[in-house]
């Protein structure tokens, strides 16, 4: 254990988290408890959020001893194994994590936009079936330096800065809650994207809807629906078997009731399965009256099944019939999709990851 000699009291460096994802607040603690004064805090908080500092050897204006004294703590940067880029612009990055392993995000410009997918867990647990994430299994939560570092890959690969954060890469959001919510804090105040430009999405695990009510976010929860009835709901999702439809409309009605704020309904175009006239209208039915927005989502091909993309004209009437039931409605535009970087096409493969071959 290396402490500094003034400081008895001094935390051992080596059992500080990655400083990645603290606030100022925190490192400056962090810094004094290290027998360090108070400005040296705001020196790493601005070296690893607004130069990208690495390592703490990379701060060069931190005092030399002290670096070497702290060589165990980490800032708690991923390193990109791959990158690949579509031809629309949007790149994919695979981060290797300090274990080895690997999740992917993904940075799509639009216009003045650079909105970030970014993974909250390596794998995912709930396997749905339309979903490429879901076919590889669940291997383990993000901590929440691994998902800030997401955002600023991003910024850095593409060279500018980003304006939009969802989290719908790969895993279940609502299943790593902490982490989230302290990388929604820190992508918030330390990078500084507003909590409007931030989007949580989750297909729905019981009462968790209702608790991240509670924290009153100004984040847009989005929420994976994807069928108008609990039958075709079961069909695709699996943890749907233990969440009827109506038990999560209640909660995302308590959500709006809470927050104040609309909740995005989003919904995966199947052809011929959950697409026709009358699923539009079901799910009009469920949603009359509802602080809401549906964004569709054209099926993005992947692999492992067989569904299909639907053509222009069944994604227009779905949307028609929606908008003179007065419903809200978007259609999500598929970006990335020739690099298998589209919604629902993200894996976490060893292989692929070894081999770069993406
Ligand atoms: N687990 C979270 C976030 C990850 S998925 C959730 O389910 O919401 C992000 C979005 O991509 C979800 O709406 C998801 O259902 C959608 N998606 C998954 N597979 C897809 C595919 N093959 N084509 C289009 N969208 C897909």
């Amino acid at each position: 254990m290396v402490t500094s000699t003034d400081t008895p009291s001094a935390q051992s460096p080596t059992e500080q988290p990655p400083l990645l994802g603290a606030s100022l607040d925190e490192l400056t603690t962090w810094v004094q408890q290290q027998g360090q004064p108070a400005y040296r805090g705001k020196q790493i908080y601005q070296w690893i959020y607004q130069q990208g500092a690495r390592s703490l050897t990379d701060i060069t204006v931190l005092p030399k001893a002290w670096r070497s004294e702290l060589g165990s703590v980490q800032v708690g940067r991923s390193s990109i194994h791959h990158q690949v880029e579509a031809p629309d612009g949007t790149v994919k990055c695979l981060l290797r994590l300090s274990d080895g392993q690997v999740v992917e995000t993904v940075g799509i410009p639009s216009g003045k936009r650079l909105t970030v997918c970014v993974s909250s867990q390596v794998g995912c647990p709930m396997a749905c079936d339309f979903c490429a994430t879901g076919k590889g299994g669940f291997l383990r939560n993000l901590e929440r330096h691994e998902i800030v570092d997401q955002v600023l890959t991003i910024q850095e690969v593409m060279q500018r800065r980003v304006s939009n954060v969802v989290f719908m890469g790969m895993g279940e959001p609502l299943l790593n809650t902490d982490a989230v919510l302290a990388s929604v804090r820190s992508i918030h105040d330390d990078i500084g994207i507003g909590q409007r430009n931030i989007t949580i999405s989750t297909v729905g695990i019981p009462g968790h809807i209702r608790r991240l009510a509670e924290h009153r976010l100004q984040a847009t929860l989005a929420v994976s629906l994807h069928a108008s009835n609990q039958v075709t709901r079961e069909s695709l999702i699996p943890s749907a078997r233990s969440y009827p439809l109506s038990e999560l409309l209640d909660e995302c009605r308590d959500y709006v009731h809470k927050t104040g704020r609309r909740v995005t309904f989003e919904y995966i175009l199947l052809a011929e399965v959950n697409d026709c006239a009358h699923h539009a209208d079901e799910l009009a039915n469920h949603l009359r009256g509802f602080q809401s927005h549906v964004n569709l989502i054209p099926y993005n091909p992947i692999q492992e099944v067989d569904y299909g993309r639907p053509d222009h004209r069944r994604i227009q009437t779905f949307v028609d019939r929606l908008k003179q039931r007065h419903i809200a409605v978007s259609v999500r535009r598929s970006r990335g999709l020739e690099k298998d970087a589209a919604c629902g096409q993200l894996r976490a493969s060893q292989d692929l990851a070894m081999t770069g071959q993406r």
